[in-house]
């Protein structure tokens, strides 16, 4: 998945427009900056290829996140869906916020089980925030005829699955809101980044002024901004947005090495009659960053991590156990531990998550692993992986 892999002259000469002009700051200095807009022109680009109408790019996809619910004024006491396996980013900004992080379990796609997210929804929810992990997509179709009916938000999570298309539509363009995430292990990197994509005009103007302290944007003279309403600054730089601008350039690219290495591995893999693929929703295509699969019981996926770590595979993750994406290990939102005192509603509200019934997510992850797809293997290299791989599982089944 890295882009940071593949980095080369392009990103060098980007980087080096702005270093010549001096201004990395992406609003003003209109005289001095020689024409560059980086920010601005990776955001058109942004908008061309994820075919939206509106792109607003952030310092990172948490801020992102945070930036695209505060957009569609989700604030203190709403309530937002997210699932059990995810990156901490989706209960930070949700909690940034003062809402409340309502935990849902995942099924065999690894994101959103919707018939869990109807039963979660009450009267205070307002967003459902599907997480699409390691590549792949939530049934899209089923969560936003929920979120039709129930009159809520799609906010989708695509941080993890730039590239990725549903029903022939790039992820992150079919909910309401989409968040990308360009920090350094991303399939597109700007070294820190984030972009928050939409149609709806209302939650892009609140976002851009949201994340520039509530600046309005209106006229060329910044002293004269008027602050419509209270923001904080989530600005990305021109340094970081220039990166993007040359990467973006090469997402089908990357996209296409990927697919490459993920479809050796999974063909060698397939020949283990145990494995089952990890399920993608009818009308989707993955990114191809991670290949995952499912192992008859928790126990063998947990020897079969172990052999393959000791054969020499590397990159492959049993998330069951990981301290950063799976509710297990989140003991500082379980607890919940914070520097300050959380909003009282927040702590009144907050289901207690040590006590929870996460079996079915519990099923599924304890059952995976996940390996990581890497853009600068070479076809031997994949090959030889891919054999090392069978091997492994093959000793513990
Ligand atoms: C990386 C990631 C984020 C947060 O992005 P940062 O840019 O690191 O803040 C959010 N959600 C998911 C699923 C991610 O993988």
């Amino acid at each position: 998945m890295p882009g940071f892999e593949l980095f080369g002259d392009k990103e060098r000469k980007q980087v080096q427009d702005v270093l010549d002009s001096g201004v990395l700051m992406r609003y003003g200095f209109d005289g001095m900056r020689n024409g560059h807009w980086k920010a601005r022109e990776l955001e058109t680009a942004l908008s061309q290829k994820m075919m939206v109408k509106h792109t607003h790019l952030v310092s990172s996809g948490t801020a992102a996140l945070t930036v695209a619910l505060a957009s569609a004024g989700i604030g203190a006491g709403d309530e937002v869906i997210m699932p059990t396996f995810t990156f901490v980013a989706s209960f930070e900004s949700i909690l940034a916020l003062g809402a409340i992080p309502i935990l849902v379990d995942v099924d065999d796609t690894l994101t959103l089980e919707p018939k869990a997210v109807e039963a979660a929804i009450t009267e205070r929810t307002k967003v459902v925030m599907p997480v699409h992990m390691c590549g792949s997509m939530a049934d899209l179709d089923k969560l936003q005829a929920i979120c039709k009916k129930h009159n809520l938000l799609l906010l989708e999570d695509a941080c993890q699955a730039i590239g990725g298309t549903y029903q022939g539509k790039p992820l992150g363009s079919i909910g309401d809101l989409g968040c990308f995430s360009f920090d350094y292990v991303k399939t597109i990197t700007c070294g820190e980044g984030g972009a928050v994509i939409t149609n709806n005009e209302a939650f892009y103007e609140n976002s851009h002024q949201y994340s520039d302290h509530g600046h309005d944007h209106i006229g060329s003279d910044r002293g004269a901004e008027q602050h419509p309403f209270l923001g904080y600054n989530y600005r990305i730089s021109e340094l970081n947005a220039a990166v993007g601008l040359a990467q973006i350039e090469r997402l089908d690219e990357f996209i296409a090495v990927q697919k490459r290495n993920y479809t050796v591995l999974r063909d060698a893999l397939s020949q283990i009659p145990e494995i089952v693929f990890r399920r993608v929703p009818e009308g989707g295509e993955e990114n191809y960053s991670f290949l995952n699969f499912f192992l008859p019981s928790k126990e063998i996926t947990q020897k079969a991590h172990k052999s393959l770590g000791a054969n020499g595979v590397d990159g492959c993750f049993y998330w069951f156990d990981n301290n950063w994406h799976y509710y297990r290990k989140w003991e500082h939102l379980i607890e919940p531990k914070s520097l300050g005192k959380l909003p009282q509603d927040v702590l009144d509200s907050l289901p207690d998550y040590s006590k929870v019934n996460f079996s079915t997510s519990d099923q599924w992850v304890g059952r995976n692993i996940s390996c990581l797809i890497k853009l600068g293997w070479i076809e031997e290299e994949v090959h030889e992986r891919a054999k090392k791989m069978v091997e492994a599982i093959k000793r513990v089944i």
